[in-house]
Formats: C-alpha cells, structure tokens, sequence
C-alpha cells in the first residue's frame, strides 16, 4: 500500500501517511495519529475493488 493522503477528522488538515506511520485494524481499515493534533484516528479504504459497490453495513 502506498501512501495515504487524508483528512483529519479532528483538525480538519491534510495528513500524509507512509506505510509505516499507520496500521492496519482490519482489511479496510487504517489507523494512525495526526500529526499535527495527535488525536489517534481511523480511515476506511474502501475506495476500489469489490467492496466499492454499496456501503458495509452491520457485517
Ligand atoms: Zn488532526
């Protein structure tokens, strides 16, 4: 996986995430800490491939 460029959630700035700096929770998901807030936070990846049709819900 190469890096990640998100939002955070909590301060709203533009993270960039090399595959060291975050770590996997599951399949879809990363977690990491913000930079700039250090608030610890999670991103789903669910942007390509078969998971990209219809949200996840409940399973
Ligand atoms: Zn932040």
């Amino acid at each position: 996986m190469s890096t990640q460029v998100r939002t955070c959630p909590k301060c709203f700035r533009l993270m960039w995430l090399k595959s060291e700096q975050y770590e996997w929770v599951d399949n879809v998901t990363i977690r990491t800490k913000c930079p700039h807030c250090q608030s610890t936070v999670r991103f789903s990846l669910i942007t390509q491939g078969a998971n990209a049709t219809g949200p996840k819900m409940g399973h």
